[in-house]
């Protein structure tokens, strides 16, 4: 039976690659503070512990896609990113890197994050994400919530219509359990 297959999407620096390496259990992907630092699509196997109730019913197993940050570019050896570019540029690429990641994921993570809020860029991705239907298959991770203070932030994402939104925090795993349950 194949794998189930998991995506992490999100636009550069929200910390796809933070959650990857967490749930990877090991550094495998590039973290870079700064926004647009160019990486390939990584994949890996994970385990996903069961949920409490189900206890006895042993680990499962799934693909996770980290698919690098949206807005980063390679072309004929130039590296491009989002700063200073228009947002109707972007539309395109973007739109492919959905398309990409989505199209065989029976999951896909979408991750913002709650210390900046909403930016044009995440209502982008989220329109697009929209517009692909199959909502039930999308789930809002609102990263960097490191502790209680950020859970405030990180609702302000249920406007984007997506669903509940999850909250984590890569770097202090906080809320790690109910993120892993979910
Ligand atoms: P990506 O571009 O979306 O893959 O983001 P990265 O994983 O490279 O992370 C971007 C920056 O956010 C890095 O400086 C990380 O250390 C930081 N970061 C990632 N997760 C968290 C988190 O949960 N809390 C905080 N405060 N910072 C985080």
């Amino acid at each position: 039976m194949p794998l189930p297959h998991i995506a992490i999407v999100g636009r550069p620096n929200v910390g796809k690659s933070s959650l990857f390496n967490r749930l990877a259990g090991s550094r495998v992907s590039i973290v870079d503070p700064t926004p647009g630092v160019t990486r390939d699509r990584v994949s890996r196997m994970i385990v996903v512990p069961p949920p409490a109730e189900l206890e006895d019913a042993g680990p499962r197993f799934a693909e996770l896609v980290d698919t690098g940050g949206f807005g980063v570019y390679v072309a004929e050896g130039g590296r491009y990113d989002d700063a200073g570019r228009d947002l109707s540029e972007l539309t395109d690429d973007i739109e492919h890197q959905i398309e990409n990641a989505t199209r065989d994921a029976d999951l896909v993570l979408f991750v913002v994050d709650a210390q900046a809020g909403p930016t044009a860029l995440d209502e982008k991705i989220a329109g697009m994400l929209r517009k692909r239907g199959r909502t039930d298959q999308i789930m809002v991770i609102a990263n960097k919530v490191d502790g209680e203070s950020w859970e405030a932030h990180a609702l302000e994402f249920a406007a984007m219509g997506l669903g509940d939104v999850v909250m984590t925090s890569a770097k202090a795993g906080y809320r790690r359990r109910e993120f892993m349950e979910q």
